[in-house]
C-alpha cells in the first residue's frame, strides 16, 4: 500500500528519473547451482545497491533494482524461480528463454568447474538466437588456480568468460562493468516509444479472465504489429491499436497471444510476464473475472500496478454471464477486497459480446489525466494547511507533530512529500491522502506520500 511505501527523512525528489522510461534489464541466467542468486546478493549488497525493496513483495520477488557506478537498472533473478514457485523445477531453456526476453543485458553464469554442460549449450543457442548482449560469467572461480577453466569457457562462442567468485566478490565489479559497457541508457522497449507517441496500455490479469478476447475485441480487423525491435529476431511485441479515433499501444502482447501454456509454472509465467509489461505501460487494465470469486491472485496483480506506480483501470469482464444473485456476491466481494484502490475506474463489461468495451478509453483517459496531474505548490499547501488546522495530528508523548510545507516532487504517478515537525503516524498519512483524494480526485492513479522530518 502506498503508505508503507512512505519513506522518512530519506526522500529525493528526482523528476529525471522518472521521466527518463523504464530502467534496462539485466537477467541473470544459467543452470541451477552456478551461483545466480550468489551473484545477485553480491550485486545487491554492493553500495546499499537495492534502492527500493518494497515490503509485502518479497515473497514472490523476482526483480530488484539494482545500482552500479552510478547506473541504474532492473536485475532479474531466476535463481528464485525454482523454489519462488511452488516448488516448480522449471527446465532450464524455458526459464531462460522468459528472462532472456525480458532482458536488455544477459548474464549468463556457468559453473566453471564443472564446465559447459548440455543445458548451458541449449541455453547459448537461445542466447544467440535473441542477439541480446550477453555477459558470460565464469563463476566459482574462487582463486587463481581455477582461471585455466574459466578460460575453457571461450568455446562456448560468447567470447570473454570473465571469471568471478560470486561467493567472495572476487571479478564481480570487472563482470559489472562489463554489464554497463553493453547496457543500454533505457530498456530497449522504452527507448524506442516516440516522444509524445501513444499513450502505453497494459492488460493484464490472471489466466483466462478474458485477456486476449478483449485484445481481439479492441483491435478488430484494423490490428497493426509494431516491431519495436528492429534487427532482431523478437517476436513483435507491442500493438497499435485506434480506440476512440486515437492511437493507443497495447504493450507486449506477444505474451498474451502466445500464451505460454506449461502445464505447470503457467500461473508464474504470467506473473513475469505482467511485470514486464508493467515496466512499459503507463496504464493497467487489470481484467476481473466476475464470474469466479476475486482471487488473491487478482489483489497481487492489482497491488503489482499500485507497487508499479502506474494508472489503474479495472475491467471486470464476462458480465454477460452474471445473474443476480453473482452480481449481489460480487459487488460485495468488491467491497471488501478491493477497498484499497476504490479510486480506480470501473467498467463492467464482457470481451466476449463487446458490452460497455468502448467504456474502457474514457476511463483510460481519466486514469491517465490524473497520472499526470500536478498540483500547484500553493494550492497543495493551502489545502494541507486547511486539512492539518481542522483535524490536526493527534499528541503524542506531549509532542505534536506539525505539517511545515508540502511538494509534489513528481507526477506519474503524482507524489508528495510533506516537511513535518515530527513523525507523522502512518494513520494520519492515510487521513492525508484520503483527503488529498478528496480535494484532487486523482481517479485511477496511485498517489505517494513521503515524510520528511525537519528537526
Ligand atoms: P543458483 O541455483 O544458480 O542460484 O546457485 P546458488 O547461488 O544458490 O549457488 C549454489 C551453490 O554454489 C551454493 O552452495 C553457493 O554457496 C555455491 N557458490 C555460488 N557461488 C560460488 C563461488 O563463487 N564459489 C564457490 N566455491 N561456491 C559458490
Ligand atoms: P486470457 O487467458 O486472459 O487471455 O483469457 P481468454 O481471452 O483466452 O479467455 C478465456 C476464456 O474465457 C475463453 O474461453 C473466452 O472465450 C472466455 N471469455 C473471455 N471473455 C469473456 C466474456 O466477456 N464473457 C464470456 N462469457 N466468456 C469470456
Amino acid at each position: 500500500t502506498p503508505e508503507d511505501r512512505a519513506i522518512i527523512d530519506g526522500f529525493q525528489p528526482d523528476e529525471e528519473e522518472h521521466a527518463a522510461g523504464p530502467l534496462p534489464v539485466v537477467a541473470i541466467v544459467g543452470r541451477p547451482n552456478v551461483g545466480k542468486s550468489t551473484f545477485v546478493n553480491r550485486v545487491l549488497r554492493r553500495r546499499e545497491a537495492v534502492v527500493e525493496d518494497t515490503p509485502g513483495v518479497t515473497r514472490d520477488r523476482v526483480a530488484y533494482d539494482a545500482e552500479w557506478a552510478g547506473r541504474r537498472f532492473t536485475l532479474l533473478d531466476t535463481g528464485g524461480w525454482e523454489i519462488g514457485a511452488e516448488g516448480i523445477h522449471l527446465r532450464v531453456a524455458e526459464q531462460a528463454e522468459v528472462a532472456i526476453e525480458m532482458a536488455d543485458v544477459v548474464v549468463f553464469v556457468v559453473d566453471a568447474i564443472v564446465g559447459a554442460t548440455d543445458d548451458d549449450e541449449a541455453v547459448v543457442r537461445l542466447l544467440r538466437k535473441s542477439g541480446k548482449p550477453v555477459v558470460l560469467v565464469a563463476n566459482k572461480v574462487d582463486d587463481q588456480r581455477f582461471e585455466a577453466d574459466a578460460a575453457a569457457l571461450w568455446n562456448l562462442g560468447l567470447g570473454e568468460p570473465l571469471p568471478v567468485s560470486a561467493l567472495h566478490g572476487r571479478g564481480s565489479g570487472d563482470a559489472l562493468d562489463a554489464v554497463l559497457d553493453v547496457m543500454p541508457e533505457a530498456s530497449a522497449s522504452g527507448k524506442a516509444l516516440p516522444e509524445g507517441g501513444p499513450r502505453r496500455v497494459a492488460l493484464i490479469g490472471r489466466p483466462n479472465v478474458g485477456k486476449s478476447s478483449l485484445l481481439n475485441k479492441l483491435a478488430g480487423e484494423e490490428r497493426v504489429v509494431v516491431d519495436d525491435f528492429a534487427g532482431t529476431t523478437r517476436d513483435p511485441v507491442d500493438e497499435i491499436i485506434e480506440l476512440g479515433g486515437r492511437s493507443w499501444r497495447f504493450v507486449d502482447t506477444a505474451g498474451i497471444r502466445r500464451r505460454v501454456h506449461q502445464t505447470k509454472g503457467a500461473d508464474f509465467y504470467a506473473s513475469l510476464r505482467t511485470q514486464a509489461a508493467l515496466e512499459k505501460a503507463e496504464v493497467a487494465v487489470v481484467l476481473i473475472d466476475t464470474h469466479e470469486s476475486i482471487t488473491e491472485q487478482d489483489l497481487r496483480i492489482i497491488s503489482q500496478v499500485v507497487e508499479a506506480g502506474r494508472a489503474l483501470v479495472i475491467a471486470y469482464n464476462k458480465w454477460d454471464m452474471l445473474d443476480e444473485e453473482r452480481r449481489f456476491y460480487l459487488e460485495r466481494e468488491i467491497e471488501r477486497e478491493l477497498v484499497q484502490t476504490q479510486w480506480a475506474p470501473r467498467v463492467n463489461m464482457s470481451a466476449l459480446t463487446g458490452r460497455h468495451v468502448d467504456r474502457l478509453t474514457p476511463a483510460l483517459d481519466t486514469a491517465l489525466d490524473s497520472w499526470d496531474t500536478r498540483v500547484p505548490t500553493s494550492r497543495l499547501n493551502a489545502v494541507l494547511g486547511e486539512i492539518a488546522s481542522a483535524h490536526p495530528h493527534p499528541v503524542r508523548s506531549g509532542k505534536q507533530p506539525r505539517v511545515l510545507f508540502a511538494t509534489q516532487a513528481s507526477t506519474r504517478p503524482p507524489r508528495f512529500v510533506i516537511f513535518a515537525s515530527g513523525f507523522i503516524e502512518a494513520g494520519y498519512r492515510r487521513f492525508l491522502e484520503r483527503r488529498l483524494r478528496e480535494e484532487f480526485g486523482f481517479e485511477g492513479t496511485p498517489i505517494e506520500i513521503s515524510v520528511r522530518v525537519r528537526e
